[in-house]
């Protein structure tokens, strides 16, 4: 039975191209990149700017951005939370007390890294003025994993109502799933996984204004982030982005990820989009017609539902037996699905890898849930 992937919103079916120069990497280079004298190690320094610079192109961003890797999204966020926050080192530029404002659909990764670190953390429900007001950081979902809506609109709504805010964007299930234009946006800070978008797993990062970048306390110190060090004193720290990013990059992500984005830059992503939705519609069309089902959301890629009488983990348990991967639960974004009245969901996310077939197979496999689980049909 081949095995129907619709869980791409967790990580996307990788683009065979990009894991395989990862391969290639380890293979023929295998080279530390900073410092090397020999060739291979400057040839791993050149991707990695190479890189930087496609995904500037990516995100039509121009020189006032520059790009720190990190292990992805989660990381980025944590980069970002930690570092703006004012310490006697001379870095960060708010305090603990400053308010911070996060969405309502944010996933845990964009609510966790504030709130541990700041007192006066507003989940925003309304994104209003008095929401917003005094606003200092506001780290804004960009796609739902949940919904799979876009906020773009929102997002240039609250860059206008607070021209002042440090504002950034939780580009996840973002970035190359629609069109980003970070000079559109006129956001300060954005953060992305290449696994949510075909690139290998591990490597991500975050794209940021280098005044703001040049201000940003280092998550991590160590090696390759540091220009001298004496037993006594001060070390004397990297330029950005180096300074932001200690210890050995994952460099065969970072070709994976060069590969992905050369992919994605060759395509016109709002079609490749538009096709992956129509599949989508097609799988809703189908299931609202299977007894029981209630679709709760669908936008993009996502088909968020639930079943009358069957819990979320019992229909993917389910689909799983029947070889259909998808994800169930609180999907990381509990206080949202809280806020919706929602409880746990079962989620169904496609990419420009799945057809119409794997649509058949969803159906069917949806539609033997309640007979399996004993429950008798209603409609
Ligand atoms: N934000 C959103 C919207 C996500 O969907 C995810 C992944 N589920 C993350 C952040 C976290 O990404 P990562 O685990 O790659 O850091």
């Amino acid at each position: 039975m081949r095995e129907v992937y619709l869980d791409n919103a967790a990580t996307m079916t990788k683009i065979p191209e990009a894991i395989k120069v990862e391969a290639e990497f380890y293979e023929l280079v295998n080279a530390n990149p900073l410092r090397g004298l020999y060739k291979k190690s400057v040839q791993a320094e050149t991707e990695v700017e190479v890189c930087r610079k496609k995904l500037l192109k990516l995100a039509r961003a121009d020189e006032s951005y520059t790009v720190i890797f990190t292990r992805g999204t989660t990381e980025a966020l944590n980069l970002v939370a930690s570092g703006l926050l004012r310490g006697s080192d001379g870095f960060g530029v708010v305090s603990k007390n400053s308010r911070v404002v996060v969405d309502i659909e944010s996933h845990h990764s964009n609510i966790l890294p504030f709130k541990q670190r700041y007192k006066n953390v507003i989940i925003a429900k309304k994104m209003d003025a008095r929401e917003l007001f005094a606003a200092e950081v506001i780290s804004l979902t960009g796609v739902s994993n949940v919904t799979g809506k876009d906020f773009t609109k929102r997002i240039k709504k609250v860059r206008k109502m607070c021209p002042k805010a440090i504002l950034g964007v939780d580009m996840a299930q973002m970035l190359c799933h629609t069109s980003v234009d970070l000079k559109a946006l006129k956001i300060d800070f954005m953060a992305f996984s290449g696994h949510k978008f075909g690139a290998p797993m591990g490597i991500g990062g975050l794209v940021i204004k280098k005044e703001l970048a040049e201000k940003l306390r280092p998550l991590f110190y160590g090696g390759e982030m540091v220009e001298a060090v004496s037993p006594e004193g001060k070390p004397s720290l990297a330029e950005i982005p180096e300074r932001l990013e200690a210890g050995t990059l994952n460099i065969g992500g970072i070709y994976g990820l060069s590969r992905a984005v050369d992919f994605w830059l060759s395509r016109d992503i709002l079609k490749e989009a538009l096709k992956v939705s129509k599949m989508k519609e097609m799988a809703k069309k189908r299931l609202l017609k299977v007894p029981g089902v209630k679709v709760l959301a669908s936008n993009g890629p996502i088909l968020t539902f639930q079943m009358k009488d069957v819990h979320p983990h019992d229909v993917a348990q389910v689909l799983a037996d029947s070889g259909i991967s998808v994800r169930a639960g609180y999907l990381c974004a509990e206080p949202f699905l809280r806020y919706k009245g929602w409880g746990p969901v079962v989620r169904v996310s496609f990419s420009i890898f799945n057809n119409l077939e794997d649509v058949s197979r969803l159906v069917e496999a949806v539609s033997s849930v309640r007979e399996k689980m004993g429950v008798k049909n209603v409609r």
